[in-house]
């Protein structure tokens, strides 16, 4: 069996998660899910990046121990990952023994293929990134992205990583295998950064006690990116041999903000340290609303567990994927006009074109013939199960989530046209049609089967019940589709699939 090992950025301990890290964790979801689907032994690893200066400022501001602040996020994080059905297979804290033995680990191969040396750091430092600035990366003398802050001058001793050595064995492997960095956008900004050349790096910071300690030298720690990137291997076991069971990873996902780090300082460590490089590192866009600054007010309108009992898990998840294409950003006027766009898109796809064709289908096929799906003859509605199947596959192998929705999306557009022409009611008071109604009926069994084990990475609690309404009881793998698709259609449930909103007596 193939292995597949999928990992997320871990989440920085800084706040409450908020809609960006459920996009990531959900993308990521469908794809660990599609790979499942897909047959394949898959590893989904997230988590919790717990050390850096920030936290440990924020814990001093509470006046708690940094280690309860880091307990009580990491908490709230996987309760709302448990509500939206994140199915990893591990939780990754950079505050547990097994990271700092990794880490330690790490460092040392490192040291020992010669890659660091003591300096002098004199410059800049944004706690908002937890990353040393440049001059010429400072606007007004603030960083870019946390202009809020003021930005700090740091003076100390530290540990040096040469990345600079790096920077031609980065582009000769990234020019070999393109794949290393998608989308291709994310490539090309990589290439550019690379080429205008490379400093060496701290790899660790003599004045930020909160941190896994730099090993054999007393007072420092390990620079909190230096800490954070070896999670992807310290949860697979680094350094013992079980690591190898999952490693190359196949897929880092990440926001495109940190491309730089992982597609830059985590394969310098990695080469240095001997050790293979992920596959793929996918940098996906954000979503946005109003050009991204909201007021306090409006983000509590998009407090995450308000948005999943908006209209359940799953309709959350579906709109996440359906309106914010995987490879780049969207962006939402307002937040009226996000939760005005929730609302039509759960109707009109959920609970219109889904919901109702599956009620449509389970009553007919249980007035017409009891239930007893029969085929003679395939119909026009096969023939684009069958094209719309092909264009999932090669479009959630490719990352292309959005368009491997739109394809099971579009077999419940191609059913209800389906009924439409047919007119099953008329084909019923024609005994000349009655072979034509068992086909167009067992048409419309097989595709709403094909669209719930489609769906099933990114709606996977609705996907299954509609998959049982059929009379279905597990899904299949996607190799065992043609042959699981249910026979015998039980009656209709008293309940819907998804209930209609009234969006009249909604407030946004
Ligand atoms: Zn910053």
């Amino acid at each position: 069996m193939s292995r597949f090992y999928l990992t997320t950025a871990i989440d920085y301990s800084n706040g409450d998660p908020h809609i960006g890290h459920a996009y990531e964790k959900v993308g990521a979801d469908v794809i660990a899910r599609f790979h499942r689907l897909a047959g394949e032994d898959v590893h989904y690893v997230i988590g919790m990046d717990e050390h850096g200066q920030k936290v440990a400022q924020e814990a001093a501001a509470q006046g708690r121990p940094p280690q309860e602040l880091v307990d009580d996020l990491a908490a709230r994080f996987q309760t709302v990952w448990d509500r939206l059905s994140i199915s990893h297979d591990d939780f990754i804290r950079t505050t547990e023994p097994r990271h700092r033995q990794a880490v330690q680990a790490l460092v040392r191969k490192i040291r020992d293929a010669g890659d660091l040396y003591r300096d002098r750091y004199e410059g800049y430092y944004c706690t908002g990134c937890e990353a040393f600035k440049r001059e010429p990366e400072l606007e007004e003398g603030r960083c870019p992205i946390h202009p809020s802050r003021e930005i700090a001058w740091t003076e100390e001793e530290n540990w040096f990583f040469r990345l600079s050595a790096y920077r031609d064995r980065l582009i000769e492997h990234i020019e070999a295998h393109p794949e290393f960095i998608e989308p291709e956008s994310r490539r090309n900004e990589i290439l550019r950064l690379l080429e205008g050349g490379l400093e060496d790096i701290s790899a660790s910071r003599s004045r930020v006690p909160w941190g896994v300690p730099f090993p054999d030298e007393e007072g420092h720690t390990v620079y909190v990116w230096f800490d954070a990137l070896p999670n992807y291997i310290s949860a697979i076991g680094f350094p013992g041999d079980e690591f190898h069971t999952w490693w190359p990873a196949g897929l880092h996902v990440i926001g495109k903000d940190i491309t730089r780090f992982h597609c830059v300082i985590w394969p310098a460590m990695l080469l240095s340290a001997g050790l293979e490089l992920p596959r793929t590192v996918w940098g996906h866009g954000f979503v946005k609303i109003g050009g991204g600054k909201l007021s306090k007010s409006e983000a509590r309108l998009l407090d995450l567990d308000q948005l999943i009992d908006r209209h359940g898990p799953d309709a959350f998840r579906y709109f996440l994927l359906r309106e914010i294409p995987w490879d780049r950003d969207r962006d939402f006027p307002s937040v009226d006009a996000f939760l005005k766009q929730f609302d039509e898109r759960y109707n009109a796809d959920l609970a219109n074109d889904l919901g109702n064709l599956l009620n449509r289908t389970v009553s007919m096929s249980r007035k017409y013939r009891d239930g007893i799906v029969r085929r003679f003859a395939d119909t026009e509605l096969d023939a684009q199960i069958e094209g719309a199947l092909d264009v999932y596959e090669k479009a959630m192998a490719d990352g292309r989530l959005h368009e491997g929705l739109d394809a099971a999306m579009s077999i419940v557009r191609a059913a209800n046209g389906f009924i439409d022409t047919e007119q099953p009611w008329k084909l019923a008071r024609e005994p000349e049609s009655q072979e034509r109604l068992d086909d167009v009926l067992a048409a419309l069994v097989r595709g709403l089967g094909t669209t719930a084990l489609m769906l099933e990475p990114f709606i996977p609690g609705k996907a299954v019940e509609m998959w049982q309404r059929l009379g279905g009881s597990d899904l299949p793998l996607l190799s065992g589709l043609s042959e699981g698709i249910p026979t015998t259609v039980p009656e209709r449930w008293d309940t819907v699939l998804f209930p209609r909103v009234d969006l009249d007596d909604r407030q946004a």
